[in-house]
């Protein structure tokens, strides 16, 4: 759970959080267009650092151009309201928010007036430390929607209606979350997740097309690569998951959180060995102690 810091950074000035809201009637509500990203800060020996924000800026302006929402503010400006609204907080740990909406007070389906307002925010973690192993419950009905619906690259609220009800249907069974299926039936992604799993030695994760490129995904397989182990993108059956030696989901707001059973059949460890030394190697890169990404991170200057 994260709580928003008090100051946001709404169309270029910081404002009270309580200032910065939106239409009830407007298109973000009703049609669920709001499109947004959130990364993540973390203390270094030089302050706290922004993670990766570069990249969460490129996904943000990358989703708001597939849902047709216009931006006045370039990735430049959008890196740096992120570090001013962490500068704010005064906190070194946390979260930061990008979110951009239809101005518009009426909720038109095509709104008439295609202004936009932009919004960044941090957010402060009220359970710090690392995520407990998930059961995670699979449903060969609970599917991601099709990429020829809306692009599983667009980060819009939307669409994380039938994730959050496949959810809400894990929960009740007794897990902790869902992995959601392709068309085809293999693994797609968790709700705010992607997925992995480590077979013989090697370390598997469902190929981009189907699921949200993570940038936490990237960053897994870059250490992954960095540390000699052998790695695939590939297809990845339910079966493949359940019997894995080890599976692991990833997300901004996780980082790497160990999967302890698959549909109530526990996996060997959790974490497992792999599993292990990528959460110690990851933690090291957010800290700016990992040599070969320090270029990862934005220090507040
Ligand atoms: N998939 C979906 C659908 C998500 O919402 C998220 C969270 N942004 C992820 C995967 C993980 O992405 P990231 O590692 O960039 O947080």
């Amino acid at each position: 759970m994260a709580i928003t810091a008090p100051l946001v950074w709404l169309d270029g000035a910081l404002v009270p959080a309580a200032d910065a809201t939106l239409p009830l009637m407007g298109h973000a509500p009703q049609r669920g267009s709001l499109v947004f990203d959130v990364g993540s800060f973390h203390p270094t020996t030089k302050g706290p650092a922004l993670f990766r924000a570069r990249e969460h800026v490129a996904r943000f302006v990358n989703s708001a151009r597939i849902v047709g929402l216009s931006l006045a503010y370039d990735e430049e400006a959008l890196v740096r309201a992120a570090v001013s609204v962490v500068r704010e907080c005064r906190r070194d740990e946390g979260l930061v928010r990008w979110s951009v909406f239809f101005a518009a007070a009426e909720p038109d389906l095509l709104p008439r007036d295609g202004a936009t307002r932009v919004a960044v925010a941090a957010q402060l973690l009220q359970d710090t430390g690392r995520p407990k192993p998930l059961r995670i419950a699979v449903f060969d009905d609970a599917r991601k929607a099709s990429p020829d619906v809306l692009s599983p690259e667009a980060k819009a609220a939307a669409s994380y209606l039938g994730p959050m009800i496949a959810r809400r249907r894990a929960v009740a069974s007794g897990a902790d979350d869902v992995v959601l299926l392709d068309r085809d039936g293999d693994v797609a992604e968790a709700p705010i997740a992607n997925v992995f799993v480590v077979r013989g030695g090697t370390l598997v994760t469902p190929s981009l097309g189907y699921v949200l490129p993570g940038i936490t995904r990237d960053a897994v397989l870059a250490i992954a690569r960095d540390e000699g182990l052998s790695v695939q993108e590939a297809k990845l059956s339910p079966e493949a998951l359940a019997t894995a030696d080890e599976a692991f989901l990833t997300a901004t707001s996780l980082p790497i959180a160990p999967v302890a059973s698959v549909n109530g059949r526990a996996l060997a460890s959790a974490p497992g060995p792999i599993t292990a030394r990528l959460v110690e190697r990851f933690e090291a890169a957010q800290r700016g102690a990992h040599p070969s990404f320090a270029h990862w991170l934005t220090h507040l200057g």
